[in-house]
């Protein structure tokens, strides 16, 4: 490819709305464009590294024995009120409605039409296993779209959906496909971590993420080095602090004027905040019937602890968009919270959820539900009860392991794919059904397993950058290497080039020549930027034969004869492509 006739335009400046590094790199490489927040186009160089992407995926899809097939995005909405989620997938679904106003949206995700799909055609044990996939175009309206490619709200996902007659049957459908991420992400080079992650009102053990290790991922993962307990943050377990066995003491009320922190009603008291309770209040809504009555409901955790929403949504069996921090005014009236003095003797008319340490901690510190005023030596049973007792706070770094009691480390990551055990979730309310060897009908137990494919491709980016630019691993750089020619009307150089370029070709690599009518220190600039693994850059010396060959990860410019650096690139080439 001659780089004058390459459809390519790169930035010097730093695009306003980028704050990270694959975001701004992908920008100013000119590898994707903003059409409008959250969703991007590619332009050839960033199209050919995801389509490379997308190539190890498909391979190791089909490795796996997974079948590709590809779904419509347009989806009706009677599949979704089948399968319950029309209201409960929330605002990030894009709806639409045709010209005779029959709903439908853009996919978000595509179980409801793969159980549809394999229902209509699987009714016995002999069809499976079987395990459908493909690579296709998502739809989510997401509230906070950033990080370009990495939250987006058109964005490309490879999604399977594995169908098996036996929960062992979806074990190894699991394995496999735990086994075929692994090797995907090796492949495209990242550094990542497989943990346990969260299956909402599924529950159980039945979900891992994949994530690649960047300080600027939105997923936290605890993670412990005595044992192999590694999860994200909203899914680790919590070991509770044993209570010590003390005497229940009187319950008192004192006078703690202007404390309405734990840290200002810890201080004050005298207390650690340990021994005192937190309150967090939150509302929610129905979301089938969105003008029904407000629900309250009032948290209490310990001082210390952090609220795990993750935990308490799927306690209370709403989905997340269902649930807000509550407009505490509203709440008052209603339930007779004060703000900053709640605690939940004197609450009504709400829903209290209890951290389950709270019942085996003696003698805590909460608000007395009147202004500046706090009880002390309130006890759970005693003085006040919950509706839901249930673990609702967040492991974080230095906590207890809940494994093995060792104090846990905790590290950020991007999620790049997600597997799961979905059981007959799907397969129930849309009667998804196989007969067995006696004629005895049973559902149909599945799983699904995604990627983000363009998160993938920022992700990479972000764990492999300098402050020049992009340094593509081979496996998925856009072109391998790039011959740079200093003096484009020399032709000398230029048959030199030309010749380096046949071998390379030949060999298998795909290969930039630069000979843009350009000042070198462009030309260089570009291709640190771009991030082409190899650079053989051929100037004056081209008349004793002689190139400079360099890699872009780093290393020495070294000069070298022509065969010797092509030999070189093809070495490397097949070493790691
Ligand atoms: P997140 O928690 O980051 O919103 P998710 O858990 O909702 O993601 P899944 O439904 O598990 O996402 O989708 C499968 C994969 O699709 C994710 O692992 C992720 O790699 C990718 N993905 C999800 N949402 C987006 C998005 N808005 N932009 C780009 N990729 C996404
Ligand atoms: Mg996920």
């Amino acid at each position: 490819m001659k780089a004058s006739k390459m459809f390519l335009s790169t930035l010097r400046e730093v695009p306003s709305e980028a704050e990270i590094p694959s975001h701004i790199l992908l920008l100013r490489a000119g590898m994707i464009k903003k059409l409008v927040s959250g969703v991007y186009a590619f332009m050839p160089l960033g199209f050919r590294s995801l389509r490379k992407i997308e190539e190890i995926v498909r391979q190791e899809m089909d490795a796996a024995g997974a079948q590709e097939v590809l779904m419509s995005a347009l989806q009706p909405a009677e599949l979704w009120q089948e399968s319950g989620r029309w209201y409960a997938y929330g605002p990030e679904m894009w709806r639409l409605k045709d010209r005779n106003a029959r709903e439908f949206c853009l996919g978000p995700t595509h179980e409801e039409i793969f159980t549809d799909v394999v229902r209509q055609q699987v009714s016995s044990y002999r069809q499976l296993p079987l395990n459908l996939y493909q690579i296709q175009t998502k739809y989510r309206d997401e509230a906070r779209p950033r990080f370009g490619l990495i939250r987006s709200r058109e964005f490309i996902m490879k999604d399977a959906y594995s169908f098996d007659r036996d929960e062992a049957g979806l074990d190894d459908s699991y394995k496999a496909m735990y086994a075929a991420y692994e090797k995907v992400f090796d492949r495209c080079g990242l550094k990542y971590r497989a943990v346990e992650a969260d299956s909402g009102a599924i529950g159980g053990n039945n979900s891992h993420e994949f994530c690649a290790l960047s300080d600027v991922g939105e997923e936290e993962i605890v993670y412990c080095e005595h044992c192999s307990m590694a999860a994200t943050a909203e899914r680790a377990a919590f070991k509770d602090e044993p209570g010590a066995a003390v005497e229940e003491l009187p319950l008192e009320k004192k006078h703690t004027p202007g404390t309405k922190t734990i840290e200002a009603v810890a201080e004050y008291l005298g207390l650690e905040q340990k021994q005192t309770m937190k309150a967090l209040l939150l509302q929610a809504f129905d979301p089938e019937d969105p003008d029904a009555k407000i629900r309250y409901i009032a948290c209490f955790i310990r001082g210390d602890r952090q609220l795990n929403m993750t935990k308490l949504v799927n306690a209370l069996g709403l989905p997340e968009y269902a649930v807000q921090f509550a407009d505490e005014a509203a709440m008052a009236g209603e339930t007779g919270c004060v703000g900053g003095f709640t605690g939940p003797i004197g609450l009504h008319d709400c829903t209290i959820v209890a951290d389950t340490e709270l019942v085996n901690t003696k003698n805590l510190c909460a608000g007395a539900c009147e202004a500046d005023h706090h009880y002390i030596n309130v006890n759970y049973g005693r003085d006040y009860k919950a509706d839901i007792v249930t673990d609702i706070k967040l492991l974080q770094a230095g906590d207890t392991c809940p494994v093995c009691g060792a104090p846990v480390k905790s590290a950020r990551g991007i999620e790049v794919g997600q597997v799961f055990k979905l059981g007959t979730k799907y397969s129930v309310p849309m009667n998804l059904c196989y007969s067995d060897e006696n004629q005895q009908e049973h559902p149909v137990l599945m799983g699904c397993y995604g990627i983000g494919v363009t998160r993938t491709l920022a992700a990479v980016v972000e764990q492999n950058h300098d402050d020049n630019g992009i340094i593509w691993p081979m496996s998925i750089a856009p072109y391998h290497a790039v011959i740079t020619v200093i003096n484009p009307k020399d032709e000398v150089q230029m048959s030199l080039a030309g010749s380096i370029f046949a071998r390379l070709e030949a060999a298998g690599l795909e290969v930039v020549v630069d000979e843009r009518e350009e000042r070198p220190g462009v030309k260089f600039k570009d291709a640190d930027l771009l991030g082409f693994p190899i650079r053989i850059t051929v100037g004056k010396k081209a008349a004793d034969g002689i190139v400079e060959y360099k890699l872009r990860r780093g290393g020495d410019n070294t000069d070298m004869t022509a065969d010797q650096a092509a030999d070189a690139a093809i070495e490397l080439y097949n070493k790691e492509k």
